[in-house]
């Protein structure tokens, strides 16, 4: 499947396959959906006749999970990143000659967690690549990717659709959600209309509501911060939570520019302002190694100070201490 926001890069593609290079770095910000770009690219050079006609033996195994000439590369379930066995066993398959006699693609869904010889592996293969290979790496944090890599691959960027598309698409996507909740959904997500539709479709604006009403059950002190924080780690996405709490200041610093009769102090204003960047900082340390469960305990406790105090936040996570104190 093909969103309306990746047309102009699908046209590209099927302009490149007549003279299909050897790998491809695909940057796409998370939820618009650039895992279906990959498998509409993948089934279009497994397809028999390269046209994903949905009914050939080629494009038949790729879409029941079988095809014996593609794999797939991610962070195992439990894992941090990708290893250098991983990365052998997949170098191993790629060396052996193809099932279908067709081409052999290998997709690496976020190359950043590699690690370090992991790299060096990947590198290599990139470097002497074997013939009628195929490498896609999608990526949503090209920034941390080395030079190393992005010079081996051609490159191809995706961006989120415009506010206005994205809540036309998701109109049609969820008829049943009202202008408000369509909303809400992507301003939550980030502008990402398919993060959007599975917030919708997973009924997450209930865990939504639920924060909401823990903010002021942890404000009034009938809960403490852990019994919160405890909850929060059982939901599916519990770093969701960063996103709440960042949109939670956006609001608040809007509300406070644009309300008329609202009266905020500058101190308050800068506050907000502060734990914006703290909630941003403290999603990437939930992303690295830091300890989860303090990660959010301290944003908890920095949204709690800044409710009860004008005093200037000094955030856990604006500085490099975060590591030792959150590890
Ligand atoms: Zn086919």
């Amino acid at each position: 499947m093909i969103y309306p926001w990746m047309a102009a890069q699908w046209q590209q593609w099927q302009q490149l396959q007549s003279r299909l290079g050897h790998a491809y770095l695909l940057s796409a910000p998370s939820g618009i959906g650039i895992e279906s770009f990959v498998q509409q690219v993948t089934q279009s050079i497994l397809c028999n006749t390269n046209n994903t006609c949905g009914e050939c033996s080629g494009c038949h195994l790729f879409l029941t999970d079988q095809h014996p000439d593609f794999f797939h590369l991610q962070v195992l379930e439990d894992k941090k990143e990708i290893s250098v066995d991983q990365i052998r066993e997949l170098v191993y398959k790629l060396n052996e000659t193809s099932h279908q006699g067709g081409y052999k693609v290998a997709w690496v869904e976020g190359p950043e967690y590699l690690n370090q010889s992991a790299f060096n592996a990947l590198l290599k293969t990139l470097e002497e690549p074997s013939e009628k290979t195929l490498f896609i790496l999608t990526t949503h944090q090209v920034g941390r990717l080395p030079a190393t890599i992005l010079s081996r691959c051609q490159k191809l960027m995706f961006a989120a659709p415009s506010i206005d598309e994205a809540q036309s698409w998701l109109h049609q996507a969820c008829p049943q959600a009202d202008e408000a909740l369509l909303k809400r959904a992507l301003r939550l997500n980030w502008g990402a209309p398919i993060a959007a539709q599975q917030w919708i479709e997973q009924g997450l604006f209930e865990q939504d509501n639920e924060w909401k009403a823990a903010l002021k059950q942890m404000q009034s002190g009938q809960k403490t911060v852990p019994q919160l924080v405890e909850k929060w780690l059982k939901w599916a996405q519990p770093e969701q939570v960063f996103d709440y709490f960042y949109f939670w200041s956006v609001s608040a610093v809007r509300a406070a520019y644009y309300k008329p009769g609202a009266e905020y102090s500058d101190d308050q204003i800068q506050n907000w302002l502060r734990f914006q960047q703290a909630c941003l900082q403290a999603k990437n340390s939930w992303q690295g190694n830091a300890n989860k469960q303090l990660v959010l305990e301290a944003l908890c406790f920095e949204w709690l100070q800044i409710q009860q105090s004008q005093a200037p936040l000094e955030s856990v996570f604006q500085t490099n201490i975060v590591k030792g104190k959150l590890a």
